[in-house]
């Protein structure tokens, strides 16, 4: 069906336009897998706009070789179990914070894909993305869709040989560049490709490198598509998230039914504004026809929508025949506000509380953690002066990369003595450093058989200090008040 005002004047049209446009992706077809999809690539607005998202993915292989001061700026030691962020060295006991940003970006991709639906995957994600760029260079070295389908149809020769070489050679080296890029976030960037060079690189990083290459190889050169379609996880959960408000690219049926052929000087009062020159399928990468509503397939990425529109600016219609819109904009029906709708609001509950606490946890990331520990065995110890002694460890947590003199302080109590404190404790980086100190207090002052001291430590760095409490062990006052 399709609305009065949407029909097409037949006469207004340039019909070579619309041969041109047959001529060129007539022979297209829907792709279920059963062949590879060699996707046309024409430029648009959502092509540009892939095109600039995409580019975050720049970050992944620079981020590396960003500095602070003289060490790699964010680095996930892991076999020192540090990660260091800039200026901050997180230990595993603040791993916490690390999960909560990992919880922000889990509930930023459900977010996005309730108010948007894939739009990851469209614009952001790097299996489409490097996709992409594995088709460009198909493009690049075999051209044109067409000029591919015949190379690949075609006998062996010298110069498919050639290209198929060359072709495959890249996709390695990127997949090869990929591997290098991810380790280089886990171990220093120059060793690493000082390892590279020489040879000797540690075997755990050997195999991840392996392992990114066949991977990227693999997924961005063969499986492409199908990996949306069948490996993906989050192709399958995206059904729970969207709902009728959300906003996809979808083909108005309204507009466009029925659709069908235009033929030169024949009047077609009858059909849409669809001319079924397939064109929006001959873009996608994923093969799918979206003038079958929503499917499992679509990626989101908008390249369809920048088909049709050039159709329709062809044939002199409005452009939007395939657009962005929700299911309710489509049927004419209002649209909720995003900020009507419950599940927004509980995903931008749970993005709250990640945000607070990540940034609480960073904001009071100390840079000295301090245990104390008292021994119990024996509890207290009566001396020859008439004070009781209590012992206690002390574990400091050096959270700095850089060695600390830490001075130690004990309080709490009238004639309290600390012996082991009068001089400063070297603190290793990054690292824990036990420490034993003797409290003293005479018998007489005891006001408690279970009395509070505290612990109190500062370090070479005005900013880093640390303060516990403990409990003095003494026998019970009134027996020991002379
Ligand atoms: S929806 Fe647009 S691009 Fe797709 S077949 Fe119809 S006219 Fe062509
Ligand atoms: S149907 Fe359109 S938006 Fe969906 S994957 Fe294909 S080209 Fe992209």
């Amino acid at each position: 069906m399709k609305s009065a005002d949407s029909l097409i004047d037949v006469a207004q049209i340039d019909s070579t336009q619309i041969d041109d446009i047959y001529a060129e992706v007539g022979q297209w077809h829907v792709n279920v897998g059963e062949q590879k999809i060699h996707p046309k690539r024409m430029p648009g607005r959502w092509r540009s706009v892939k095109w600039w998202t995409s580019s975050v993915w720049l970050l992944f292989f620079l981020g590396p070789y960003l500095h602070w001061g003289d060490r790699q700026a964010v680095l996930f030691d892991l076999p020192a179990q540090k990660f260091y962020l800039f200026g901050l060295t997180v230990l595993v006991q603040d791993l916490w914070i690390l999960a909560m940003i990992l919880l922000f970006f889990a509930i930023l991709l459900a977010v996005v894909t309730a108010l948007a639906g894939r739009v990851f995957c469209g614009y952001f994600c790097f299996q489409t993305v490097w996709t992409d760029v594995f088709v460009l260079i198909e493009e690049w070295l075999e051209g044109k869709p067409r000029q591919r389908q015949q190379l690949d149809e075609a006998p062996w020769s010298l110069t498919k040989l050639r290209i198929k070489a060359i072709k495959h050679g890249l996709w390695l080296l990127i997949g090869l560049l990929t591997g290098v890029s991810f380790v280089a976030w886990f171990m220093d960037a120059g060793e690493l490709w000082q390892g590279m060079l020489a040879l000797s690189l540690p075997l755990e990083a050997t195999i991840t490198i392996g392992a990114f290459v066949f991977g990227t190889y693999s997924l961005a050169g063969f499986m492409r598509e199908q990996t949306c379609m069948w490996l993906c996880p989050y192709s399958r959960i995206q059904g729970v998230m969207v709902d009728q408000d959300t906003v996809l690219p979808a083909y108005d049926a309204v507009r466009g039914e029925s659709r069908g052929r235009r033929k030169k000087g024949q009047s077609d009062d009858h059909l849409g504004d669809c001319i079924d020159c397939n064109l929006c399928v001959a873009v996608c990468p994923t093969g799918i026809d979206i003038r079958d509503g929503q499917q499992q397939g679509c990626i989101t990425c908008g390249l369809c929508i920048d088909a049709c529109d050039s159709v329709m600016e062809k044939i002199g219609r409005p452009k939007g025949l395939v657009r962005y819109d929700s299911l309710n904009g489509l049927l004419g029906k209002t649209q909720a506000r995003w900020f009507k709708r419950p599940r927004v609001w509980v995903y931008f509950g749970i993005l709250a509380f990640s945000v607070v606490g990540g940034a609480w946890g960073l904001a009071t990331l100390d840079g000295l953690e301090l245990k104390v520990i008292h021994h119990r065995q024996p509890m207290f110890v009566m001396q020859s002066d008439g004070s009781i002694q209590n012992r206690y460890q002390l574990k400091l947590l050096n959270k700095t990369d850089q060695p600390l003199e830490a001075k130690i302080t004990v309080t709490g109590a009238a004639g309290l003595k600390a012996v082991g404190v009068s001089e400063p404790v070297l603190l290793a980086p990054s690292g824990v450093t036990a420490h034993e100190v003797f409290v003293r207090i005479p018998a007489k002052w005891l006001v408690s058989d279970s009395q509070q001291i505290a612990f109190s430590v500062s370090t070479s760095l005005e900013e880093i200090n640390a303060t516990r409490k403990a409990v003095f062990i003494g026998p019970a006052p009134s027996s020991n008040t002379p």
